[in-house]
């Protein structure tokens, strides 16, 4: 077994997490149920902080809320002094219903609403990453109408994909987001800008990808912008205050993963970006990171009951637990692994190989293909580790299954921060076609 963070097994043989018996939570909230270890959760961003500090540079580390937007992890982000990114009205609300310091939130997205654009000026967010011109031209028009002024960060394509093993690049720019590199958009945008009264230019954005294990997919994302900085100073006399060059960094899910520490990355890439600025004898831009899977991903369990069980003779051992790719659609998504063991009994010697299944309508819905266990019965409690990222945050109501609620656990207490969902929730948005069954029981 691997252990993650504060991830113990304690005298009673139990798995344990924040200093709280794993066993001790499903008795209280039942299963399945997230777990979350906010001291791992600190610690990351506290790495990711110092990198910076101890570096002597500007910037901010932005937990992209994607990875887990809730209130309490937000506000979690904010007693950290992290900065938050959002990609919908929703997400931002989240962070207005946590008080979250609207001057830290940063909004992504290739098509946001014009509603989604005047709630973050309404909001007065701290900078909006402008994806495309159909969005430049409507954030000019609103910014009018309201008279109000914003910061805007082009997020750009820099011709690069990277992966979790190496980098492509991509002379042709082929993604969904934003502004081409190469081929002139970005400085069409950018003139826009700088043309705008209403507009602010504040620096440069990119995202390159996503568990990415390598440095050098972002090396070269630094090299190609500093270029281009260069003749931006030239041409427009222009140079961005702001260099955010988003998330992705890597984290281990299986013994197949074998990530830096999350501080490394940072380091590399601020020595990269002192190196270009020299260069080119531009001034070192505030650096933004947008870490989101490496925050919040191995400091999340997810626990199950295991139930029933189906051998097909010769081929494979089935065993499904209470939950699957309603809680975690990953594995059905993008053939995503993880490890599990059983929380009462993490050490005892696995005597077979299971495969895990969801209890989703679907074929496709397997969590974990050939695990090691040991001999399994109905009170056992199946433990999937680093389920933090993309697991709550991407749940569903397939099959009218209720979402797991979330629990927090610290220096030995458990604090619930998401209810479990009910099945009066499920139909509380549904309209009734007959008003006495409506009556009844909606
Ligand atoms: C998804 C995303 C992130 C976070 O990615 P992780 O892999 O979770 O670190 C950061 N920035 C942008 C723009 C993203 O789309």
């Amino acid at each position: 077994m691997y252990y993650y963070g504060t991830t113990a097994v304690n005298d009673k043989g139990h798995l344990e997490i924040g200093g709280v018996d794993t066993i001790e939570l499903v008795k209280e909230f039942g299963t399945p149920v997230y777990v979350y270890d906010v001291a791992l959760i600190r610690q990351r961003a506290r790495s990711f902080r110092e990198a910076f500090v101890n570096n002597e540079v500007k910037a901010q580390v932005s937990f992209a809320s994607k990875a887990f937007s809730t209130v309490a992890m937000v506000q979690l982000a904010e007693e950290e002094g992290l900065s938050l990114d959002v990609v919908s009205g929703g997400e931002l609300f989240t962070a207005a219903a946590a008080d979250f310091p609207m001057e830290r939130v940063h909004f992504h997205g290739n098509n946001k609403s014009r509603e989604e654009l005047e709630m973050a000026l309404e909001y007065k967010i701290g900078y909006i990453v402008v994806d495309n011109f159909y969005e430049l031209d409507m954030l000019e028009e609103i910014c009018a109408e309201k008279k109000q002024q914003m910061d805007v960060v082009l997020r750009i394509t820099p011709g690069i994909e990277a992966h979790t093993h190496d980098y492509i690049l991509t002379g042709q720019e082929d993604s969904k987001f934003g502004f081409g590199l190469q081929n002139g958009q970005t400085e069409e945008a950018l003139r826009k800008v700088l043309q705008s009264s209403w507009l602010v230019a504040a620096g440069i954005h990119c995202h390159i990808g996503s568990q990415i294990f390598e440095t050098t997919g972002f090396i070269v994302a630094v090299q190609k912008i500093f270029e281009k900085m260069n003749e931006w100073k030239t041409n427009f006399s222009f140079e961005p205050a702001i260099l955010n060059l988003g998330g992705g960094f890597g984290i281990r899910y299986t013994s197949e993963d074998d990530p830096k520490a999350a501080a490394d990355y940072v380091v590399e890439i601020i020595a990269e970006v002192k190196k270009q600025a020299e260069l080119y004898a531009l001034s070192v831009p505030e650096i933004g990171i947008e870490p989101g899977r490496s925050l919040v991903g191995d400091a999340g369990i997810t626990l199950y009951k295991i139930g029933s069980r189906k051998e097909v003779p010769n081929v494979r051992k089935y065993l499904a637990v209470d939950g699957g790719m309603t809680d975690n659609i990953r594995p059905a998504l993008y053939q995503a692994k993880y490890e599990a063991v059983l929380a009462n009994k993490p050490l005892e010697k696995p005597t077979e190989v299971v495969s895990i299944a969801g209890k989703c309508c679907e074929s496709g819905d397997m969590l974990i293909w050939d695990l090691p266990l040991p001999e399994t019965d109905e009170q056992d409690i199946l433990a999937v580790f680093c389920t933090g990222a993309y697991g709550y945050s991407m749940a569903n109501n397939y099959n009218r299954i209720p979402r797991p609620p979330v629990v927090f656990v610290e220096n030995g207490k458990a604090e619930l921060v998401v209810k479990r969902e009910t099945y009066e929730d499920l139909v509380r948005l549904d309209l009734s076609l007959n008003e006495k069954i409506k009556a009844k029981h909606l």
